[in-house]
């Protein structure tokens, strides 16, 4: 397993309340020390994608039907999230979800739920160094953020677990472009100073490609494209249906 790819998803398919079909034989892989993007449309699947991984789906009444996910070697499909905490995978789901009453830093703290080690004081400095306007702002209600501000203060509670692999999903939504910007470079730090592993489900093509090492395009609940980053960006019908130009 220390060869092999970090996350593996192997042919998946997944049902909503036994009679929609939305992912349909999805298969991706994410090496160590990759950034991944799940490129798509609207609806095509991507978060359908991150919740079967997350395994987050039977609230909504989805299921896996079909095919495997692998993560570091072992098999976690069906797997809860404090269990994936603790082998190192993390998940930031669409939209933002800091707790409006607690303090940015009791936010963060929350994060940590799972970890029995002493060593959460270092991460709450790791965290402030990444994001140092969480820092200005430790001792406020997390409601008081802006939204670029909550995104960052859910990925900081996401690192607070400390992992290895980060699943974020759609972090540029609702951003103005320079705080996407800022948001996407601190994960590229991240990857390259702490080697965290991403997989990055992003409907803007245009930013996730300039940052991500490799990309998979969903359409209709199957991979009809994969490739480098840089690849992918030049290729002319991304180009013209993802990315707006010609
Ligand atoms: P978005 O960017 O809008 O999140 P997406 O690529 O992430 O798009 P999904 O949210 O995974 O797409 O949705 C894929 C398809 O599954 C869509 O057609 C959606 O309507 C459908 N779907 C999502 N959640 C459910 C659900 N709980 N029950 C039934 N259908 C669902």
């Amino acid at each position: 397993s220390e060869q092999g790819p970090l996350l593996s998803i192997a042919g998946i398919e997944v049902m909503y309340a036994r009679l929609a079909l939305v992912l349909r034989g999805l298969t991706l892989r994410v090496p160590r020390g990759g950034i991944v993007a799940l490129l798509g449309a609207n609806g095509a699947g991507k978060t359908t994608t991150m919740k079967a991984v997350a395994n987050l789906l039977r609230s909504e009444r989805g299921e896996v039907t079909r095919g495997a996910i692998h993560y570091d070697g072992a098999r976690i499909d069906g797997l809860d999230a404090s269990d994936l905490a603790r082998r190192g995978l993390s998940l930031v789901m669409e939209g933002r979800h800091a707790f409006g009453t607690l303090s940015v830093e009791d936010n963060l703290k929350v994060g940590a739920f799972s970890r029995r080690d002493r060593g959460v004081g270092d991460s709450l400095d790791m965290v402030y160094r990444y994001f140092p306007r969480l820092k200005d702002r430790r001792l406020q209600a997390a409601g008081l953020l802006s939204g670029g501000e909550q995104q960052m203060c859910v990925i900081g509670r996401a690192l607070m677990a400390r992992p290895r692999m980060i699943l974020l999903d759609e972090p540029s939504m609702g951003l103005a472009p320079l705080l996407v910007e800022e948001i996407f470079s601190i994960m590229r730090q991240l990857n390259v100073d702490e080697g965290m592993t991403f997989l990055l489900a992003e409907q803007n093509a245009a930013v996730a490609l300039r940052y991500a090492t490799y990309g998979y395009l969903v359409e209709s609940g199957r991979v009809v494209r994969e490739g480098p980053a840089a690849a992918l960006a030049a290729d002319p019908e991304i180009r013209a249906s993802y990315l707006g130009l010609d």
